[in-house]
Protein backbone atom coordinates (compact mmCIF):
# COMPACT_ATOMS: atom_id res chain seq x y z
CA UNK A 1 0.00 0.00 0.00
CA UNK A 2 2.90 2.34 0.57
CA UNK A 3 3.36 3.32 -2.84
CA UNK A 4 0.00 3.68 -4.03
CA UNK A 5 -0.53 5.95 -0.95
CA UNK A 6 2.74 8.19 -2.32
CA UNK A 7 0.78 7.76 -5.96
CA UNK A 8 -1.85 9.24 -4.32
CA UNK A 9 0.32 12.21 -2.74
CA UNK A 10 1.53 13.45 -5.94
CA UNK A 11 -2.12 13.37 -7.40
CA UNK A 12 -3.37 15.80 -4.86
CA UNK A 13 -0.07 17.87 -4.99
CA UNK A 14 0.04 17.80 -8.60
CA UNK A 15 -3.89 18.88 -8.35
CA UNK A 16 -2.96 21.63 -5.59
CA UNK A 17 0.06 22.78 -7.65
CA UNK A 18 -2.35 23.96 -10.49
CA UNK A 19 -3.99 26.46 -7.89
CA UNK A 20 -2.07 29.74 -8.06
CA UNK A 21 -3.00 33.86 -7.10
CA UNK A 22 -4.50 35.14 -4.57
CA UNK A 23 -7.97 36.72 -4.71
CA UNK A 24 -9.99 38.78 -3.23
CA UNK A 25 -13.29 39.28 -3.35
CA UNK A 26 -14.66 42.85 -3.51
CA UNK A 27 -18.06 43.42 -2.18
CA UNK A 28 -19.90 46.47 -3.43
CA UNK A 29 -23.62 48.10 -3.02
CA UNK A 30 -24.75 49.66 -5.64
CA UNK A 31 -21.53 50.25 -7.08
CA UNK A 32 -19.77 51.39 -3.74
CA UNK A 33 -17.33 48.87 -1.82
CA UNK A 34 -17.20 47.60 0.91
CA UNK A 35 -14.10 49.17 2.93
CA UNK A 36 -13.38 46.16 4.19
CA UNK A 37 -12.55 44.83 0.67
CA UNK A 38 -9.47 47.19 0.41
CA UNK A 39 -8.50 45.92 3.84
CA UNK A 40 -8.44 42.72 2.52
CA UNK A 41 -6.41 44.52 -0.98
CA UNK A 42 -4.48 45.05 1.39
CA UNK A 43 -3.70 41.78 3.19
CA UNK A 44 -3.86 40.15 -0.01
CA UNK A 45 -0.72 42.04 -1.71
CA UNK A 46 1.30 41.05 1.09
CA UNK A 47 0.37 37.10 0.72
CA UNK A 48 0.82 37.14 -2.72
CA UNK A 49 4.45 39.19 -2.74
CA UNK A 50 5.32 36.39 -0.34
CA UNK A 51 3.99 33.68 -2.91
CA UNK A 52 5.32 35.71 -5.74
CA UNK A 53 2.27 35.44 -7.39
CA UNK A 54 -0.43 38.02 -8.80
CA UNK A 55 -3.53 39.30 -6.50
CA UNK A 56 -6.60 39.58 -8.21
CA UNK A 57 -9.58 41.43 -7.43
CA UNK A 58 -12.93 39.86 -8.25
CA UNK A 59 -15.42 42.44 -9.04
CA UNK A 60 -18.92 40.97 -9.54
CA UNK A 61 -22.04 43.48 -10.30
CA UNK A 62 -23.75 46.07 -12.63
CA UNK A 63 -22.47 49.35 -14.02
CA UNK A 64 -19.07 48.17 -11.72
CA UNK A 65 -16.28 49.03 -13.70
CA UNK A 66 -14.54 51.75 -11.98
CA UNK A 67 -14.44 49.89 -9.04
CA UNK A 68 -11.54 48.02 -10.82
CA UNK A 69 -9.16 51.40 -11.23
CA UNK A 70 -10.08 51.50 -7.00
CA UNK A 71 -8.73 47.82 -6.88
CA UNK A 72 -5.54 48.49 -8.92
CA UNK A 73 -4.80 51.67 -7.19
CA UNK A 74 -5.25 49.56 -3.67
CA UNK A 75 -2.78 47.19 -4.97
CA UNK A 76 -4.52 44.53 -7.22
CA UNK A 77 -2.20 43.44 -10.48
CA UNK A 78 -5.53 42.06 -12.00
CA UNK A 79 -9.33 42.23 -11.40
CA UNK A 80 -12.07 39.76 -12.71
CA UNK A 81 -15.01 41.69 -13.77
CA UNK A 82 -18.42 40.25 -14.04
CA UNK A 83 -20.57 43.39 -15.10
CA UNK A 84 -24.53 42.01 -15.72
CA UNK A 85 -27.48 43.48 -14.49
CA UNK A 86 -28.73 39.74 -12.97
CA UNK A 87 -25.90 40.60 -10.20
CA UNK A 88 -27.13 44.17 -9.61
CA UNK A 89 -28.41 42.98 -6.05
CA UNK A 90 -26.48 40.54 -3.86
CA UNK A 91 -28.43 37.49 -4.35
CA UNK A 92 -26.88 34.28 -2.91
CA UNK A 93 -27.69 32.05 -6.05
CA UNK A 94 -26.72 33.91 -8.77
CA UNK A 95 -23.35 35.00 -6.89
CA UNK A 96 -22.64 31.09 -5.99
CA UNK A 97 -22.75 30.63 -9.71
CA UNK A 98 -20.45 33.60 -10.83
CA UNK A 99 -17.43 32.85 -8.28
CA UNK A 100 -17.79 29.00 -8.37
CA UNK A 101 -17.57 29.69 -12.60
CA UNK A 102 -14.49 32.06 -12.11
CA UNK A 103 -12.45 29.49 -9.56
CA UNK A 104 -13.17 26.60 -11.49
CA UNK A 105 -11.93 28.73 -14.67
CA UNK A 106 -8.92 30.38 -13.09
CA UNK A 107 -8.16 28.19 -10.19
CA UNK A 108 -6.79 30.40 -7.49
CA UNK A 109 -4.93 29.53 -4.47
CA UNK A 110 -6.33 31.67 -1.86
CA UNK A 111 -9.78 33.50 -1.60
CA UNK A 112 -10.67 35.94 0.90
CA UNK A 113 -13.83 37.44 1.96
CA UNK A 114 -15.31 40.17 4.15
CA UNK A 115 -16.92 38.83 7.30
CA UNK A 116 -19.88 40.62 6.64
CA UNK A 117 -23.55 39.49 5.98
CA UNK A 118 -22.73 39.07 2.56
CA UNK A 119 -19.03 37.83 2.53
CA UNK A 120 -20.35 35.02 5.18
CA UNK A 121 -22.82 33.88 3.02
CA UNK A 122 -21.31 34.13 0.08
CA UNK A 123 -17.94 32.44 1.19
CA UNK A 124 -19.88 29.45 2.92
CA UNK A 125 -21.91 28.93 0.05
CA UNK A 126 -18.61 29.19 -2.23
CA UNK A 127 -16.23 26.07 -0.08
CA UNK A 128 -19.07 23.99 -0.21
CA UNK A 129 -20.24 23.68 -3.52
CA UNK A 130 -16.38 23.48 -4.24
CA UNK A 131 -15.85 21.33 -1.75
CA UNK A 132 -12.87 23.11 0.01
CA UNK A 133 -12.26 24.68 3.88
CA UNK A 134 -12.76 28.06 5.18
CA UNK A 135 -11.85 29.71 7.56
CA UNK A 136 -14.65 32.40 9.38
CA UNK A 137 -13.45 35.50 10.73
CA UNK A 138 -9.57 35.58 10.51
CA UNK A 139 -7.80 37.92 12.97
CA UNK A 140 -4.56 37.31 10.96
CA UNK A 141 -3.33 35.70 8.28
CA UNK A 142 0.00 34.52 6.72
CA UNK A 143 2.15 32.00 4.49
CA UNK A 144 4.07 29.01 5.90
CA UNK A 145 7.41 27.84 4.94
CA UNK A 146 5.79 25.15 2.23
CA UNK A 147 3.70 28.22 1.10
CA UNK A 148 0.42 27.42 3.03
CA UNK A 149 -2.19 30.18 4.08
CA UNK A 150 -1.65 30.05 8.05
CA UNK A 151 -5.13 31.67 9.11
CA UNK A 152 -5.41 32.56 12.68
CA UNK A 153 -8.57 33.31 14.84
CA UNK A 154 -9.65 33.22 18.14
CA UNK A 155 -11.01 29.65 19.44
CA UNK A 156 -12.22 28.21 22.72
CA UNK A 157 -13.97 31.45 23.85
CA UNK A 158 -11.24 33.61 23.09
CA UNK A 159 -8.57 31.64 25.21
CA UNK A 160 -6.37 30.61 22.46
CA UNK A 161 -5.09 31.90 19.10
CA UNK A 162 -5.33 28.71 16.67
CA UNK A 163 -3.42 28.87 13.49
CA UNK A 164 -6.04 26.74 10.67
CA UNK A 165 -4.81 25.35 7.67
CA UNK A 166 -6.52 24.22 5.09
CA UNK A 167 -3.12 22.11 3.18
CA UNK A 168 -5.28 19.29 1.56
CA UNK A 169 -7.47 21.19 -0.46
CA UNK A 170 -7.72 24.65 -2.97
CA UNK A 171 -8.50 27.52 -2.41
CA UNK A 172 -7.84 28.28 0.56
CA UNK A 173 -10.78 30.58 1.97
CA UNK A 174 -11.18 32.81 4.87
CA UNK A 175 -13.08 35.80 5.78
CA UNK A 176 -11.75 38.55 7.77
CA UNK A 177 -14.40 40.82 9.71
CA UNK A 178 -14.17 44.79 9.16
CA UNK A 179 -10.99 46.53 10.73
CA UNK A 180 -9.12 43.81 11.63
CA UNK A 181 -6.74 44.41 9.33
CA UNK A 182 -5.63 48.26 8.07
CA UNK A 183 -6.20 50.22 5.24
CA UNK A 184 -3.81 50.44 2.91
CA UNK A 185 -2.46 53.08 1.07
CA UNK A 186 -3.60 54.22 -2.41
CA UNK A 187 -1.32 54.14 -5.04
CA UNK A 188 -2.08 57.09 -7.48
CA UNK A 189 -2.29 55.97 -10.97
CA UNK A 190 -1.58 52.13 -10.60
CA UNK A 191 -2.74 50.08 -13.58
CA UNK A 192 -3.59 46.72 -13.53
CA UNK A 193 -5.40 44.13 -16.23
CA UNK A 194 -8.66 44.08 -16.56
CA UNK A 195 -10.09 40.67 -17.55
CA UNK A 196 -13.64 40.53 -18.34
CA UNK A 197 -15.50 37.68 -17.33
CA UNK A 198 -19.02 36.73 -18.41
CA UNK A 199 -20.91 34.31 -16.54
CA UNK A 200 -24.99 33.35 -17.98
CA UNK A 201 -27.37 32.87 -15.47
CA UNK A 202 -30.64 33.63 -16.12
CA UNK A 203 -33.05 35.25 -13.99
CA UNK A 204 -35.53 32.24 -14.55
CA UNK A 205 -33.05 29.93 -12.92
CA UNK A 206 -32.95 32.12 -9.32
CA UNK A 207 -35.16 31.87 -6.65
CA UNK A 208 -34.72 34.84 -4.97
CA UNK A 209 -36.24 38.19 -6.08
CA UNK A 210 -35.51 41.14 -4.11
CA UNK A 211 -38.97 43.45 -4.28
CA UNK A 212 -37.50 46.42 -2.46
CA UNK A 213 -34.87 47.72 -0.53
CA UNK A 214 -35.42 49.08 2.91
CA UNK A 215 -32.72 51.14 4.36
CA UNK A 216 -32.34 51.01 8.45
CA UNK A 217 -33.19 54.37 9.46
CA UNK A 218 -30.67 56.67 10.69
CA UNK A 219 -30.52 59.21 13.48
CA UNK A 220 -29.24 59.05 16.78
CA UNK A 221 -30.93 55.25 17.37
CA UNK A 222 -28.17 54.32 14.93
CA UNK A 223 -24.62 54.62 15.59
CA UNK A 224 -21.82 53.08 13.86
CA UNK A 225 -19.25 51.93 16.47
CA UNK A 226 -17.27 49.90 13.83
CA UNK A 227 -16.67 52.95 11.81
CA UNK A 228 -16.25 55.27 14.84
CA UNK A 229 -12.82 57.22 14.96
CA UNK A 230 -13.09 57.86 18.82
CA UNK A 231 -15.18 55.60 21.36
CA UNK A 232 -15.92 55.68 24.76
CA UNK A 233 -17.06 52.32 26.54
CA UNK A 234 -18.56 51.34 29.78
CA UNK A 235 -18.43 48.37 31.87
CA UNK A 236 -19.80 46.72 34.73
CA UNK A 237 -18.26 49.77 36.46
CA UNK A 238 -20.62 52.08 35.44
CA UNK A 239 -23.66 50.16 37.37
CA UNK A 240 -26.52 51.78 36.21
CA UNK A 241 -28.10 52.34 32.68
CA UNK A 242 -28.44 56.18 34.17
CA UNK A 243 -24.59 56.75 34.45
CA UNK A 244 -24.32 56.43 30.11
CA UNK A 245 -25.63 59.79 30.26
CA UNK A 246 -21.66 60.82 31.80
CA UNK A 247 -20.30 58.59 28.81
CA UNK A 248 -22.32 59.97 26.13
CA UNK A 249 -21.22 63.55 27.44
CA UNK A 250 -17.42 62.75 27.04
CA UNK A 251 -17.86 61.31 23.33
CA UNK A 252 -20.06 64.35 22.25
CA UNK A 253 -17.18 66.73 23.15
CA UNK A 254 -14.91 64.10 21.23
CA UNK A 255 -17.20 64.05 18.07
CA UNK A 256 -16.98 60.19 18.92
CA UNK A 257 -19.74 57.41 20.23
CA UNK A 258 -20.68 55.10 23.27
CA UNK A 259 -19.61 51.51 23.32
CA UNK A 260 -19.39 48.59 26.08
CA UNK A 261 -18.37 45.51 27.11
CA UNK A 262 -21.06 42.64 27.03
CA UNK A 263 -21.80 42.93 30.68
CA UNK A 264 -22.80 46.31 29.63
CA UNK A 265 -25.11 44.87 27.18
CA UNK A 266 -26.36 41.70 28.99
CA UNK A 267 -27.62 44.13 31.77
CA UNK A 268 -29.27 46.13 29.49
CA UNK A 269 -27.23 49.59 29.63
CA UNK A 270 -26.89 49.37 25.73
CA UNK A 271 -28.23 48.10 22.55
CA UNK A 272 -25.98 45.04 21.52
CA UNK A 273 -25.05 46.76 18.29
CA UNK A 274 -23.01 48.61 20.56
CA UNK A 275 -21.16 45.77 21.99
CA UNK A 276 -17.36 45.56 21.20
CA UNK A 277 -15.58 42.81 21.65
CA UNK A 278 -15.36 38.96 20.12
CA UNK A 279 -19.39 38.20 20.23
CA UNK A 280 -19.90 42.08 18.86
CA UNK A 281 -17.93 44.46 16.93
CA UNK A 282 -14.41 44.73 16.21
CA UNK A 283 -13.18 48.45 16.40
CA UNK A 284 -10.21 50.53 15.43
CA UNK A 285 -10.49 54.20 16.70
CA UNK A 286 -7.92 56.51 16.97
CA UNK A 287 -8.71 56.50 20.61
CA UNK A 288 -10.91 54.15 22.64
CA UNK A 289 -11.25 55.22 26.25
CA UNK A 290 -12.32 52.22 28.10
CA UNK A 291 -14.10 52.82 31.44
CA UNK A 292 -15.07 50.46 34.15
CA UNK A 293 -13.76 47.70 31.73
CA UNK A 294 -11.61 45.05 33.53
CA UNK A 295 -10.21 43.70 30.07
CA UNK A 296 -11.61 39.99 29.49
CA UNK A 297 -9.95 38.73 26.67
CA UNK A 298 -12.94 38.61 24.51
CA UNK A 299 -13.16 42.22 24.97
CA UNK A 300 -9.78 43.00 24.07
CA UNK A 301 -9.62 41.09 20.91
CA UNK A 302 -12.38 43.61 20.05
CA UNK A 303 -10.50 46.66 20.43
CA UNK A 304 -7.01 46.11 21.40
CA UNK A 305 -5.80 47.21 17.53
CA UNK A 306 -7.13 50.93 18.64
CA UNK A 307 -4.54 53.67 17.95
CA UNK A 308 -4.93 55.09 21.48
CA UNK A 309 -6.49 52.76 24.18
CA UNK A 310 -7.13 54.77 27.53
CA UNK A 311 -8.19 52.70 30.87
CA UNK A 312 -10.02 54.16 33.61
CA UNK A 313 -10.27 51.39 36.02
CA UNK A 314 -9.93 51.66 40.42
CA UNK A 315 -7.65 48.52 40.13
CA UNK A 316 -4.74 48.77 39.04
CA UNK A 317 -4.48 44.92 38.51
CA UNK A 318 -7.43 45.24 35.97
CA UNK A 319 -5.80 43.42 32.56
CA UNK A 320 -7.28 46.20 30.16
CA UNK A 321 -4.24 48.19 31.48
CA UNK A 322 -1.93 45.51 30.01
CA UNK A 323 -3.40 46.88 26.54
CA UNK A 324 -3.91 51.17 27.55
CA UNK A 325 -1.68 53.17 26.01
CA UNK A 326 -2.51 55.45 28.94
CA UNK A 327 -3.98 53.99 32.66
CA UNK A 328 -6.02 56.02 34.77
CA UNK A 329 -6.25 54.00 38.15
CA UNK A 330 -9.29 55.62 40.07
CA UNK A 331 -12.78 56.14 40.10
CA UNK A 332 -14.85 56.50 37.06
CA UNK A 333 -16.94 58.66 38.99
CA UNK A 334 -14.55 61.17 39.72
CA UNK A 335 -12.36 60.88 36.46
CA UNK A 336 -14.85 61.02 33.90
CA UNK A 337 -16.32 64.77 34.69
CA UNK A 338 -12.94 65.50 34.92
CA UNK A 339 -11.61 64.07 31.91
CA UNK A 340 -14.53 65.65 30.24
CA UNK A 341 -14.41 69.25 31.84
CA UNK A 342 -11.03 69.27 30.75
CA UNK A 343 -11.82 69.09 26.79
CA UNK A 344 -14.28 71.10 26.99
CA UNK A 345 -11.67 73.51 28.51
CA UNK A 346 -9.36 73.08 26.35
P1 LIG B 1 -16.09 43.21 34.75
O1 LIG B 1 -15.15 42.16 34.31
O2 LIG B 1 -16.97 42.91 35.89
O3 LIG B 1 -15.20 44.49 35.07
C1 LIG B 1 -15.68 45.64 35.67
C2 LIG B 1 -14.48 46.53 35.97
O4 LIG B 1 -14.92 47.80 36.43
C3 LIG B 1 -13.54 45.98 37.01
O5 LIG B 1 -12.22 45.89 36.47
C4 LIG B 1 -13.61 46.99 38.15
O6 LIG B 1 -12.35 47.18 38.78
C5 LIG B 1 -14.02 48.24 37.42
N1 LIG B 1 -14.75 49.20 38.26
C6 LIG B 1 -15.83 48.97 39.03
N2 LIG B 1 -16.25 50.11 39.60
C7 LIG B 1 -15.41 51.09 39.18
C8 LIG B 1 -15.32 52.51 39.44
N3 LIG B 1 -16.22 53.14 40.25
N4 LIG B 1 -14.34 53.19 38.85
C9 LIG B 1 -13.43 52.58 38.05
N5 LIG B 1 -13.48 51.25 37.77
C10 LIG B 1 -14.45 50.52 38.34
N6 LIG B 1 -17.15 40.60 26.61
C11 LIG B 1 -17.13 41.69 25.84
O7 LIG B 1 -16.90 42.80 26.33
N7 LIG B 1 -17.35 41.59 24.49
C12 LIG B 1 -17.59 40.42 23.87
O8 LIG B 1 -17.80 40.40 22.65
C13 LIG B 1 -17.59 39.22 24.66
N8 LIG B 1 -17.79 38.02 24.08
C14 LIG B 1 -17.71 36.90 24.88
C15 LIG B 1 -17.81 35.63 24.27
C16 LIG B 1 -17.71 34.48 25.04
C17 LIG B 1 -17.80 33.16 24.37
C18 LIG B 1 -17.51 34.59 26.45
C19 LIG B 1 -17.38 33.38 27.31
C20 LIG B 1 -17.42 35.84 27.04
C21 LIG B 1 -17.53 37.00 26.27
N9 LIG B 1 -17.42 38.27 26.85
C22 LIG B 1 -17.39 39.36 26.05
C23 LIG B 1 -17.46 38.46 28.33
C24 LIG B 1 -16.10 38.67 28.95
O9 LIG B 1 -15.53 37.44 29.28
C25 LIG B 1 -16.25 39.49 30.27
O10 LIG B 1 -17.15 38.83 31.13
C26 LIG B 1 -16.74 40.92 30.05
O11 LIG B 1 -16.00 41.55 29.05
C27 LIG B 1 -16.59 41.69 31.35
O12 LIG B 1 -17.17 42.96 31.21
P2 LIG B 1 -16.70 44.17 32.10
O13 LIG B 1 -15.26 44.39 31.90
O14 LIG B 1 -17.62 45.29 31.83
O15 LIG B 1 -17.04 43.68 33.59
Amino acid sequence: GGEEADDEELERRRRISAYKGVWVFIEQNDGEAAKVSWELTGVGRELADKLGVPLSAVIIGSGIQPLADLAFSYGADQAYLINDPVFRQYRTEPFLEAMCYLIGKHKPEVVLMGATGMGRDLAGAVATRVKTGLTADCTGLGIDEKGNLMQTRPAFGGNIMATIMCDRFRPQMATVRPHVMPMPAQRAGATGILIKESCPVSEASIFTRVLEVITEKGGKEKVDVAGAEFIVSGGRGLMAKENFAMLEELADELGGVVGGSRSAVDAGWLPQDRQVGQTGKTVRPKIYIACGISGAIQHLVGMQDSDVIIAINRDAEAPIFEVATFGIVGDLFEVIPALTAGIRNV
